[in-house]
């Protein structure tokens, strides 16, 4: 695909839920262990770009990029396949290589479900949407129609795949 014709929507239909945020950003594709990458042509030659500094770009189209060197594109979500827009920033190295090292803050479960209950308010299906569509029998189409939603969103909520019910973080507890 040309770089001229990708568009976020593009680079989220190639996503799963992300395990840390919950938004469904996790990038899927490309080699799993490494930062994610997606094959576009820039002028006339197919290159291979960090999928976080394209993201970045779409969600800030005024700001330049940072050089990659001394400034680079991180991400506040632990996960280094994410690719929430909302989440990516650029950072000095030294600060990405701390935030990095400094666990804790999104293995806290109480932090964790903060966070993606934060992410889901801003989503445009609410959670009495997530219901009807779990618990109607009407046709997926119909659903994504009444919600505003695509099909695929629709299909990935019914199957759990989005928007999973969140578990108590005091759970086995005794709480
Ligand atoms: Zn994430």
């Amino acid at each position: 695909m040309n770089i001229d014709d990708l568009s976020l929507a593009d680079i989220l239909d190639r996503c799963r839920e992300c395990q840390h945020c919950g938004a469904p950003t996790h990038f899927v594709g490309g080699d799993p262990k490494g930062r994610p990458t997606i094959d576009v042509v820039v002028e006339g030659k197919r290159r291979k770009l960090f999928v976080r500094r394209v993201v970045y770009q779409l969600r800030y189209p005024a700001r330049t990029l940072p050089d990659g060197r001394q400034r680079v594109v991180t991400s506040s979500c632990e996960n280094h396949r994410c690719v929430n827009p909302e989440l990516i920033h650029v950072a000095t190295r030294s600060e990405a290589w701390v935030r990095a090292g400094a666990k804790g803050q999104w293995t806290d479960p109480v932090a964790r479900l903060k966070t993606v209950r934060a992410v889901r308010a801003k989503s445009k299906l609410p959670d009495h949407g997530v219901d009807d569509i779990r618990n109607s029998t009407e046709t997926i189409a119909v659903l994504a129609s009444r919600w505003g939603v695509s099909p695929t969103y629709v299909s990935m909520v019914r199957k759990g795949r989005y928007r999973r019910p969140l578990a108590s973080p005091f759970a086995g507890l005794g709480a």
